[in-house]
């Protein structure tokens, strides 16, 4: 195992009719559907491979029945990325469905994409990052050997609840549901979670979605990339004396408007920037983490370093 401090960068692969559910709006149909697998995957896959860095794709089962999309991530498991699994049909209620089906949908998803991909997930992250004590059993019991859900973040929480009112405010409803604020207590580091699983304990390993210390500034795909490669720089710098980043990317980070999704760019920021623009931002986080001593492992791999 590398012994210098680590960096896992993930993605989570939410197909573009995930945001239009978010924002409310009718679903998407055209070449734009299926932008995130169709070009997001390529980006991300040149990005990796010019960088020299491992990626690990949290994938949706329900995407599996594109046979296109299983082609493509099946490609990617080949160049020696980590598959995960985001659940089978990304439910952003899923915490307040019942056991049986909680189980469902994390089961199932781990048998569908490593039938699709021939490689069996063993991480999970959450649908909207909505974690409970109940389904961390749930994960328990399907063998998870990982989490990477715990996103404690008050401005990003601060945010959510705001932009939640105002769909809501403007008559549309949204998918999305606000996590516990306890979720905000949780550490940042990697912990083995207890009971409540935002307290340190001997249960499940939690990879936290990185948070910068002391102010826990969101250190996420579409912060970078709204911030530009100089602020991206600066909250890059905030990590260099960490053990562990865990930078946590969407598919729709290495997308813009003009792949498709002119219907998602009036209401999501991000969509608006041009790809070059975001990856001139993500590129500045990798030269500095690269020039502070990180090694870039996948999740897995990170997990067994710190379990
Ligand atoms: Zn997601």
């Amino acid at each position: 195992m590398p012994s210098s401090r680590l960096c896992s960068i993930s993605v989570d692969l939410d197909e573009i009719p995930n945001y239009s559910a978010i924002h409310g709006l009718p679903e998407m149909s055209g070449p734009g559907a299926n932008a995130v697998y169709e070009v997001g995957l390529g980006r991300l896959s040149d990005w990796s491979s010019a960088r020299q860095f491992p990626l690990t794709l949290f994938a949706i089962g329900a995407d599996m029945a594109r046979r296109e999309s299983a082609q493509r991530l099946r490609r990617m498991i080949e160049r020696g990325h980590e598959i995960a699994n985001h659940s089978l049909d990304h439910l952003y209620d899923l915490t307040k469905k019942s056991p049986e089906e909680q189980a469902r949908q994390v089961q199932v998803a781990i048998t569908v994409l490593e039938g699709a991909t021939g490689s069996r997930p063993y991480g999970f992250r959450a649908p909207g990052y909505a974690v409970t004590d109940g389904l961390y059993e749930v994960l328990r019991e399907s063998g998870v050997s990982y989490d990477s859900s715990v996103f404690p973040c008050p401005s990003y929480y601060g945010a959510k609840a705001v932009a939640m009112g105002w769909i809501v405010a403007r008559g549309r409803s949204s998918k999305s549901i606000l996590d516990q604020p306890n979720v905000l207590r949780a550490p940042r580091r990697p912990y083995r979670i207890g009971r409540p699983y935002w307290r340190r304990g001997a249960g499940m390993l939690e990879l936290p979605i990185g948070v910068t210390p002391t102010l826990r500034l969101p250190f996420i795909g579409t912060a970078i990339t709204m911030a530009g490669p100089d602020r991206a720089r600066w909250l890059a710098k905030r990590f260099v004396r960490e053990p562990f980043v865990n930078l946590e990317l969407h598919g729709i980070d290495v997308l813009d408007a003009s792949d498709g999704l002119s219907l998602l760019a009036p209401h999501q920021p991000d969509v608006r920037i041009p790809f070059a623009n975001k990856l001139d931002a993500l590129d500045a986080v990798v030269d500095v983490l690269t020039r502070a001593g990180f090694s870039f492992v996948r999740l897995d791999e990170a997990a067994r370093n710190f379990a």
